[in-house]
């Protein structure tokens, strides 16, 4: 019977659509201050983050990751803050990768503590896939961007090392903001282009409530596009999966593949099969969701595995977020959001 406790499957919500991903987001430090997800001024020296123990332990996020493919969850990423922060991570993988109905892991990283032992040993452990964030191959803008004078080639050795480990093909995130580094749009997709990566562009998004966020530094996806499509032509290709959040291109020539991920001029809502994950073991279901759903305490209350899924049931059941079709709502009031740093991209 369907929403029955014993419900195998994937769960559905208000708007139909199934309950697929889980982004976990394992810490909410990070070794970056990305001016547009972590600036300085807000995330400064006295700021707060979690201590220790309110963390989920990875015992606690194996329990729930097991619930969760119980509810239809196929694919796991791990994201953070800076989730190769988090001590031992391969050993959560490797325990990840044992959960009955998990297919896929992945993990976002700034790359800065990808080495390639390490990228050896989370391949070892059972990661599939790397998504490493670069916003320019200029020291001085990317350098000006993660403000804290991290240089661009050892992320591209990052790169490098993932994939000589097998977690390829590697996905390459850019973050586009207008007088920033669009810019180096054409440059970066030059380097990639014959590489085997896959470089995305990701509009510049209205996360959170501490960027600063306008509409006018947003580079929309069609101009990157045409920018591209000037200098090689590029034609679309069907999504991988259903519920992509990139739209994918490949360029007429062979070039290889890119993306891009318009959550601001082509909201993909109604497509949206992700779960999130706080690092203290709150669910939300929407990135830009105001308040999440305590599952901490009954995990540490003795909760059982079916009242876990009762909660998840109810919580995926009456989801109704939408928050990129409504973002031009010019009616709707404004609301605070947890922040990206918190709960991953
Ligand atoms: N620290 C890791 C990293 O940077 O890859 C993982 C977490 S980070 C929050 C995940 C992704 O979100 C990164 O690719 C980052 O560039 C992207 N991101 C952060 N703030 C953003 C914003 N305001 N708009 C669009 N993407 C953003
Ligand atoms: Fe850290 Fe990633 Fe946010 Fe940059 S985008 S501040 S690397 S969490
Ligand atoms: Fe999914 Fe919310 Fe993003 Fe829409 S705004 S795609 S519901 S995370």
């Amino acid at each position: 019977m369907a929403n029955s406790i014993d419900a195998r499957g994937p769960l559905q919500d208000k708007l139909n659509r199934l309950l697929r991903d889980l982004r976990i987001s394992v810490t909410d430090r990070c070794n970056f201050r990305c001016t547009y997800c972590m600036p300085k001024e807000v995330f400064g020296p006295d700021f707060a983050f979690l201590p220790h123990e309110e963390l989920l332990t990875f015992e606690e996020i194996v329990r729930l990751a097991g619930v969760f493919a119980r509810g239809g969850v196929q694919k796991i990423r791990l994201t953070g803050g800076e989730p190769l922060l988090r001590r031992d991570i391969e050993r959560l993988v490797s325990m990840l990768a044992q959960v009955p109905g998990i297919d896929d892991i992945a993990l976002t990283t700034n790359g800065s503590l990808l080495t390639p032992r390490r990228a050896q040993q989370l391949a070892e452990a059972g990661l599939k896939r790397v998504t490493v964030s670069l916003d320019s191959l200029r020291d001085e803008t990317f350098m000006a961007l993660n403000d804290v004078h991290f240089p661009v080639a050892r992320v591209l050795a990052a790169i490098d090392a993932a994939a000589a480990a097998g977690l390829r093909p590697v996905k390459v995130n850019m973050v586009v903001k207008r007088g920033v580094n669009d810019a180096d749009v054409v440059e970066m997709a030059e380097y990639f282009r014959g590489t085997g990566h896959i470089l995305r562009f990701i509009e510049y998004m209205d996360v959170g409530n501490s960027n600063g966020w306008r509409m006018d530094d947003v580079v929309s996806a069609g101009e990157i596009l045409e920018r591209l499509n000037a200098r090689w032509p590029l034609h679309p290709v069907a999504p991988a999966r259903p519920g992509e959040v990139a739209t994918r291109y490949v360029y007429d020539d062979g070039g290889g593949e890119i993306g891009v991920i318009a959550s601001v001029t082509r909201a993909f809502c109604g497509t949206c099969t992700r779960a999130r994950l706080s690092p203290e073991g709150a669910l939300y279901t929407c990135l830009f969701g105001t308040r999440g759903t305590d599952f901490r305490t009954p995990l540490r209350t003795g909760a059982t595995d079916d009242e876990l899924f009762a909660r998840l049931q109810q919580v995926w059941g009456s989801r109704v977020d939408r928050y990129s079709e409504l973002r031009s709502d010019a009616t709707r009031p404004a609301r605070p959001k947890v922040e990206m740093s918190h709960i991953g991209g």
